[in-house]
């Protein structure tokens, strides 16, 4: 498996100079079977637009696993050279909002007009919408297993994706403070986190915020730095990646956020030119 991360930014995207090293698009990255370009898209930030770097030419034919539809995991997903063209076939996996909803209404909330001039079924390509449940799933030749984790403001997802080289775990958005402040004021250490966690090898985790930012910041859904390491320890996951990023976090202050983190687990702070082979 080869896990290629294409946004690593959280929020909004970051463009300008104190941003470039560790990249300003959101939320987006690509899963490949060895060898072969991505078939599996997590998230369709703004990073999706360089999924064609990927893809020698190809279309991309495969599926995009949404966590939620926050603007941040959704707004690139127009503007994807791979995606919208004609031989492109992609499944959209939406997560079910337990209202009655289709996939395609409840994405048309935010892509339809007045907010946007194109609705997701008038993209190029053969596409399918499909409902998303806190299931085990087989999507593309890869395990994948979904659980619903705190956040804010509506339904969002962790996802573990195996194959038989290994586990991925994938969180940009979770807010574990939510279910208590926890044996270290940062969150709870609750099941569900545990258990999409257990033994990984790779914990892609959101670490929008400091310890000394969640008292003021908490409000808007995110986890500490500190927590997603944490996490990764008591799970026995052999290497953590701090991603989503908050906006305003510059390549400097996250050099030195990163310089914090020595010894056990492995941490590697994601920057949009991260490339982990499993
Ligand atoms: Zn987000
Ligand atoms: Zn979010």
């Amino acid at each position: 498996m080869r896990v290629t991360f294409l946004g690593v930014r959280g929020s909004t995207p970051a463009p300008g100079e104190a941003f470039v090293r560790y990249g300003g698009h959101t939320s987006c990255v690509a899963i490949a079977h060895d060898g072969a370009v991505p078939s599996l898209l997590l998230d369709a930030g703004t990073g999706i637009r360089r999924t064609s770097s990927l893809m020698n030419g190809e279309p991309f034919r495969g599926s995009i696993l949404l966590t939620h539809l926050h603007w941040d995991h959704v707004h690139g997903l127009p503007f994807c050279d791979a995606t919208d063209r004609v031989d492109s076939r992609v499944t959209l996996f939406v997560p079910d909002q337990l209202d009655g909803s289709v996939p395609l209404e409840v994405l048309s909330r935010g892509m339809s007009p007045p907010h946007f001039p194109v609705r997701a079924d008038e993209l190029r390509g053969d596409w399918s919408f499909e409902s998303l449940s806190a299931s085990s799933l087989e999507v593309d030749g890869f395990s994948v297993l979904v659980e619903e984790i705190p956040h804010k403001g509506g339904r969002t997802y962790g996802f573990r994706i195996s194959d038989r080289t290994g586990s991925v775990v994938y969180m940009p958005d979770h807010c574990p403070s939510a279910l208590g402040d926890g044996p270290d004021d940062l969150g709870e250490y609750h099941e569900t986190a545990m258990s999409l966690c257990q033994d990984a090898d790779v914990l892609i985790h959101d670490a929008q915020l400091r310890r000394e930012e969640l008292a003021a910041e908490a409000y808007f859904g995110h986890a500490a730095v500190e927590y997603a390491v944490e996490l990764a320890r008591r799970a026995n996951v052999k290497r953590v990646v701090p991603f989503h990023h908050k906006q305003s976090r510059t390549d400097d202050e996250l050099d030195d956020m990163a310089r914090r983190f020595d010894g056990y687990p492995q941490v590697t702070f994601a920057t949009q030119q991260t490339v982990i082979q499993l």
